[in-house]
């Protein structure tokens, strides 16, 4: 993917604007990509990651604000699709003056692209950006902010592990499945408690020992393996990858024993093909993109003022979403991938359009 060209499906648009962003003193080294503000400014958090090369970070940035757009599109948000990269290693290159350095470029853009947290960036890290722009989300709640997104990224995702069930099993609750949870991290955590409460048996697994020794304490009754290889082999009705991304490659889906696959964790498909494989053996996929979109809808409605009861609401509609979007699938024929891309697109062709209708005073 290059930034005019647009992939290979006519309905991409290609991206609006990149913008390289680069302040000596402090080290900074970022790019901003906005992909679209067909529904509203972009909004996308800013991965801090020590690519290899400055086309690593390009083509990653490029990607995942591409990608917002359609989590957007499809979470029912005003927003258009955005991301930033900051090259660098977090642990070693971060400071207080490269934050405010980055806030000052996203300032720079006037409110084109609002920013947030990802991969290597903190809510305390958001709250030093804020002070040199206000287009910024994800803050501590001690500024106001919403704080963790994992709460409703869990939410969502539980929402949308019951839309599946019932398309899968006729009822919309896991009572009495057995659900794998692969990473019980931040949003893991949060959605192993959503599954007891609903009566399912749960198996998790993770690397991190103080993960496993927190569920020991807090859930007893969850079972516990040794790791993700034994997790996807063993009896379950639903895998949940909820750790890094990548978890269903060819060699996975042709071992995986669930019916279903309903997971937190970002880009679960090792690439495109692997949608095909699933279907092949009759495992049913709820789009990560789609299941995931809580925690962009918990920093979303931080922009106008954080109501908790408001965004948990939204975020129950990606029930509606995601079986909108498995009927969809099965009565065109398509995989549940496709049928979410095309429902994305769909919204920011139609509503993108009206806003070439000036309103007097609207952006
Ligand atoms: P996290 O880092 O808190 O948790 C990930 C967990 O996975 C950790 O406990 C880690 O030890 C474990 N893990 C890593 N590799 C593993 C392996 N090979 N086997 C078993 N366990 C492994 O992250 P998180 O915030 O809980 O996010 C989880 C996933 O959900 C990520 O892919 C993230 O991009 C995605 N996601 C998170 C949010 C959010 O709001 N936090 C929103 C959307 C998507």
């Amino acid at each position: 993917m290059g930034v005019f060209t647009a992939t290979d499906n006519p309905d991409d648009l290609g991206h609006e604007q990149v913008v390289f962003c680069h302040d000596k003193a402090s080290g900074l080294r970022a790019i901003i990509a906005i992909y679209s503000t067909a529904l509203g400014p972009a909004l996308g958090g800013t991965r801090f990651y020590p690519y290899a090369s400055e086309q690593e970070a390009l083509q990653d940035v490029l990607n995942l604000s591409r990608g917002m757009a359609y989590k957007n599109a499809l979470a029912g948000l005003d927003y258009g699709g955005g991301k930033a990269v900051i090259w660098g290693d977090p642990t070693r290159d971060k400071s207080e003056a490269l934050l405010r350095a980055y806030g000052r470029f996203v300032q720079s853009l006037g409110g084109r692209y609002i920013t947030a947290c990802d991969v290597g960036t903190y809510v305390e890290d958001m709250d030093i950006v804020a002070k040199e722009t206000r287009f910024v989300t994800g803050r501590s709640v001690e500024r106001g902010g919403a704080g963790d997104s994992s709460v409703l990224t869990a939410w969502g995702t539980f929402q949308g592990m019951r839309a599946a069930a019932a398309h899968v099993w006729g009822k919309p609750s896991l009572a009495g499945k057995r659900v794998g949870v692969a990473g019980v991290g931040k949003v893991g955590k949060h959605l192993v408690g959503h599954l007891l409460s609903d009566g399912a048996q749960v198996v998790v697994t993770d690397i991190n020992p103080r993960a496993l020794e927190w569920v020991r304490t807090n859930h007893p009754q969850v079972d516990i393996v040794p790791n993700i290889d034994t997790l996807i082999r063993s009896e379950i009705d639903v895998y949940a990858p909820c750790a890094l991304g990548g978890a269903l490659d060819d060699a996975t889906v042709a071992v995986l024993r669930a019916r279903v696959v309903c997971g937190a964790a970002n880009n679960q498909l090792a690439h495109p093909d692997v949608e095909k494989l699933l279907s092949d053996r009759g495992i049913l996929y709820a789009p990560d993109y789609v299941v995931n979109s809580g925690g962009v809808i918990q920093v979303a409605d931080e922009i106008d003022g954080f109501n908790f009861e408001r965004a948990k609401a939204r975020a129950s509609k990606i029930y509606d979403t995601t079986a909108e979007i498995l009927r969809l699938a099965e009565s065109e024929g398509i995989s549940p991938g496709a049928a979410a891309d095309r429902l994305a697109e769909r919204r920011m062709a139609e509503c993108g359009r009206l806003r070439t209708i000036l309103l007097p005073g609207t952006p």
